[in-house]
């Protein structure tokens, strides 16, 4: 089964993995769903007005379209496929 995760200390809010999934593993929930969640220093400094995060909802369901590890500005999702393959996001 594939897994999906987002690092929420790295995680800007900036929506695209919600955007560009095609089967909704992705859904923005408010920042307060984490309170444990220290952000890294970057993302404190620059995105603090994003008010949400990426919560992985339905990550059983990705179908390994790669798409969200192109556009995820973060560059702070990990998937790992059916044969144990790890695959971390690269923005361009
Ligand atoms: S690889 Fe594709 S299907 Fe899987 S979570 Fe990312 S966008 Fe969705
Ligand atoms: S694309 Fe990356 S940084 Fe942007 S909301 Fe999704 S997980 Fe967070």
């Amino acid at each position: 089964m594939v897994s999906v995760e987002v690092a929420h200390e790295k995680c800007t809010g900036c929506t695209h993995c919600r955007d560009v999934c095609p089967v909704t593993v992705f859904e923005m929930q408010p920042r307060e769903n984490w309170p444990n969640v220290v952000d890294d220093p970057n993302v404190a400094a620059k995105f603090q007005f994003r008010a949400e995060k990426s919560a992985v909802i339905h990550g059983p369901d990705c179908i390994m379209c790669e798409a969200c590890l192109f556009e995820c500005e973060g560059e702070c999702i990990t998937i790992v496929d059916d044969e144990g393959t790890v695959h971390k996001s690269t923005y361009k």
